[in-house]
């Protein structure tokens, strides 16, 4: 079974609006398909539709931006209950502080003699509570600040360099008690983006599983084939269950796209077995 549990549309920063996202699913043989745009549910209605109109399956999802001892990660959600309150009115305070954020690191690329990146990003954005970093290693890549999104990274948007800003996200422990809250499972996305060295991700995966947290992708459009094995190894040590996801965001940007059948080795449980259980 061809199964994507993360991706964006233009909810958040994705490129694809969701009727054309459940297409593409479709076209590249997808059978399940979770949508997890940033904070945001809004698009998960209309998705939903338009996945299930193509006879695919469909899982409600997001992904949440928060912190845990100084790092910022991302938690997905899957499988909860997209009208509940609590839930939706905390994401909707995470975008409502991504506009001063974003005004702070244009003023912080200012500095560093780039003039209009927020003017920039929001054209990209196109409503300033959805402005991510993503808008804008568009709009610096598509100025030939860098020859790429992730050159852009390199020279600009990552901690230490111009365009980074300190910012105050939720708790890991508000993500997960959010997304269970309302009934879903929190799984760690792409946990290899983290700069965390053997002993810090046992203490981060230790800390997720103490607060309630359930999966973690093992197989990620962000990891290298060598890190879908490392992430089995932790997944079975935690007692974790196993999700992939492309972690789609537009037609070639990134390396990878919508179900792109990552592998997930086995010995790990699929998150995927509760979540299409429940749904039938
Ligand atoms: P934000 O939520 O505003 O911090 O933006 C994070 C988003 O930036 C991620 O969801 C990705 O879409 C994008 N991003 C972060 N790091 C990279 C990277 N190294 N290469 C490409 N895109 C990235
Ligand atoms: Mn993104
Ligand atoms: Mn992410
Ligand atoms: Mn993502």
């Amino acid at each position: 079974m061809n199964v994507d549990l993360h991706c964006h549309s233009t909810a958040s920063d994705g490129v694809l609006a969701p009727d054309i996202l459940a297409e593409r699913a479709k076209v590249k043989g997808v059978d399940v398909i979770a949508l997890t745009d940033h904070d945001e549910l809004r698009a998960l209605p209309v998705m939903r539709r338009a996945v299930e109109d193509l006879g695919l399956r469909f899982i409600d999802g997001v992904e949440v931006s928060c912190e845990w001892e100084g790092t910022g990660v991302h938690i997905v959600g899957l499988g909860f209950d997209p009208d509940n309150e609590m839930l939706s009115g905390n994401l909707a305070s995470i975008r409502d502080s991504r506009e001063t954020r974003a005004r702070r690191m244009a003023d912080s690329l200012a500095d560093a003699g780039i003039e209009g990146a927020y003017e920039g990003a929001l054209a990209y954005a196109g409503n300033p509570s959805l402005l991510s970093r993503a808008h804008f290693a568009r709009h610096l890549a598509s100025e030939g600040h860098a020859s790429s999104m992730k050159s852009v990274f390199q020279r600009f948007l990552s901690p230490g360099l111009p365009g980074f800003v300190e910012h105050v996200w939720p708790t890991l422990a508000d993500a997960v008690a959010w997304i269970r809250g309302a009934g879903g499972v929190a799984v760690i996305a792409h946990p290899g983006r983290y700069d965390f060295d053997a002993a810090r991700i046992r203490l981060f995966l230790g800390a997720f599983v103490e607060l309630g947290g359930q999966g973690i992708e093992v197989s990620s459009g962000a990891h290298t084939p060598d890190q879908y094995g490392e992430f089995a190894v932790l997944a079975r040590e935690f007692g974790l269950l196993g999700s992939r996801g492309s972690d789609f965001h537009a037609p070639g940007e990134g390396k990878s796209d919508l179900g792109r059948g990552l592998p997930l080795p086995a010995g790990v449980e699929p998150v995927w077995h509760c979540l299409l259980e429940r749904k039938s």
